[in-house]
């Protein structure tokens, strides 16, 4: 369908990249982005672009691609647990500034004869065009008038998190705790610039609490929008003195948040459409906040060249977008809470430790991180079976026989000697059956706490049971995790079409034992 004008309120990556595909495929659509803030006085630091975002990019618009690439930074990552670091190569993920970002944006939505109105926030109501592109952020005020009309659900993290930088490119991207009086900080850190990294830094209320960080955070509530709380940057450029190598934590609009994940029953109402953070986001651990609004822009463009009339457009966009989104929404959330859990991990070996990272959402097998990156599997296979690997010239099983290897190790503990990771304990063996979606919940806590009778009472082992699907299994997986605590081998029970989730969980210290159905 054509549209004789569209407003696009917010110049967001989102917006921006909406106007710009737009304009292109419409050129006799007038297109007006109205973004609040001045030109340069976005806030931010680095956005991290993966390969699939690339490609996406690539297929919608090369030639602004071309450009977000050439200011971008590429980077390896790392975990750092102490001295013990796992590195991972990866040459196709790379970052940029998010400034750097929205100005490439801006010229290429110019460039393609859209207007752009900075310093003007806009409100829904007082615009008139035939469509009115809502890119108007995580807080976006459109959604939030229209709350009921969209079904808007806000769920707050329990972490908190802020966001800073540093003047110089760090090596690679980190993942990096620190445990300080108060509790554990961990970073996230990664270049974007010849001269800049992003840290993003995160910890649990606790934590934050004893920090004092809560005071300062109040204290900052009634300042100016732009402050940033310097006593909590301080704070941790002492804390991370050692990966900053003496460099200052920068701050901008700098403070304490707490994840806010947005879920929408509907996009649209009349004529306005919800598209980026304003429609939905997902942890900051995914990095997919910009790439989702950018697909969301392609989605949205497509749609309109697809579809006749308005309404079936936008309900074409919704329906396509949707499943990525809620796919996406649901990876984000299972990483959420593995970052929100991680403290308590930090006793397993550091390449354990990055396995257990990577198959946190149950979206990344380990027969392929294996393939990836041979050298951190191996070292995780080292100590989670010592001596089965006798050393780096033996061969890595691929595939299946990678699976088949780690359940046919041994397990020893307390005693006992199992001569494969499907041996039954003997003695008594205390039963979960677990069917909630939240291993960190308070059924969960409930069968932690029913627990500790059965094993004050001489059970040999615990073993969890439930549904069958791959998310319920995820889930005892995660609930595995926690039980460990006990010190009794965990057994996990799960369908033989999940067999490759129960190995990567038996490596990642999800579970000790595993029962195949
Ligand atoms: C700590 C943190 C780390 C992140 N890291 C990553 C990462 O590594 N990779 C990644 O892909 N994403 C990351 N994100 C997410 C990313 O920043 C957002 O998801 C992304 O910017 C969403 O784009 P958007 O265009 O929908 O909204 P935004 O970028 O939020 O843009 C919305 C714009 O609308 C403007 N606006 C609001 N209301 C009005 C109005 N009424 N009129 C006019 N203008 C208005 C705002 O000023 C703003 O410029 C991170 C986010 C956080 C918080």
């Amino acid at each position: 369908m054509k549209l004789g004008r569209a407003a696009v309120l917010g110049g967001g990556p989102g917006g921006l990249y909406a106007a710009r595909l737009l304009k292109l495929a419409q050129p006799d659509c007038v297109v007006d982005v109205y973004e609040q803030d001045a030109p340069q006085t976005t806030f931010g630091f680095g956005v991290g672009l993966a390969a699939g975002t690339q490609q996406n990019l690539r297929t919608a618009d090369p030639g602004s691609l071309a450009d977000i690439l050439d200011h971008s930074q590429p980077h390896e990552m790392s975990l750092r647990v102490g001295d013990a670091v796992a590195r991972m190569p990866n040459d196709s993920l790379r970052a940029i500034g998010r400034t750097t970002l929205l100005n490439v944006l801006q010229r290429h939505a110019i460039a393609a004869g859209t207007r752009l109105h900075h310093g003007q926030r806009v409100d829904a109501d007082s615009v008139d065009a035939d469509l009115i592109i809502a890119a108007d952020g995580v807080s976006s005020a459109v959604r939030d008038r229209y709350a009921a009309d969209f079904g808007t659900q806000i769920s707050v993290g329990d972490g908190l998190y802020l966001w800073c930088g540093t003047d110089f490119a760090l090596p690679m991207a980190l993942f990096m705790p620190v445990t300080a009086a108060a509790g554990t900080f961990v970073t996230h850190a990664y270049p974007y610039a010849a001269d800049r990294s992003t840290f993003l830094i995160e910890t649990d209320e606790q934590t934050w609490r004893a920090a004092g960080f809560d005071v300062t955070t109040d204290a900052l509530a009634g300042g100016p929008a732009d402050a940033s709380d310097e006593v909590s940057l301080r704070f941790l450029e002492k804390t991370f003195a050692d990966p900053l190598q003496g460099h200052a934590l920068i701050g901008n609009r700098t403070r304490w948040l707490r994840f806010r994940t947005v879920h929408c029953e509907r996009w649209h109402r009349g004529n306005v459409v919800l598209l980026g953070d304003a429609a939905h986001t997902a942890h900051y651990s995914i990095g997919s906040g910009t790439k989702l609004a950018m697909e969301d822009a392609m989605a949205l463009v497509a749609a309109l060249a697809e579809q006749h009339t308005l309404p079936d457009a936008l309900s074409r966009y919704e329906a396509a977008r949707r499943p990525a989104v809620q796919h996406l929404q649901a990876v984000a959330a299972r990483s959420q809470r593995w970052w929100d859990t991680f403290p308590g991990r930090l006793g397993l070996p550091v390449n354990q430790l990055l396995v257990s990272y990577m198959t946190r959402a149950g979206k990344v097998p380990l027969t392929r991180f294996a393939e990836s990156t041979p050298h951190v599997v191996r070292a995780a296979l080292a100590s989670y079976a010592p001596g089965a690997l006798p050393d780096d010239r033996a061969e890595l099983p691929s595939g299946e026989d990678l699976i088949n290897f780690v359940i046919a190790q041994p397990l020893r503990r307390a005693g006992t000697t199992y001569p494969h990771r499907t041996s039954r304990p003997p003695g008594t063996i205390a039963e979960v059956d677990f069917t909630d979606t939240d291993p960190w919940g308070p059924k969960a806590d409930d069968a932690l706490a029913r627990l500790e009778d059965a094993v004050g009472s001489g059970a040999t082992a615990i073993r969890i049971s439930g549904p069958g699907r791959r998310d319920d299994l995820l889930n005892r997986l995660n609930l595995g995790e926690r039980l460990r605590g006990h010190g009794l081998p965990v057994i996990i029970r799960g369908s033989r079409q999940y067999l490759p989730d129960l190995a990567a969980g038996l490596v990642a210290g999800r579970a000790d034992l595993i029962e195949v159905d």
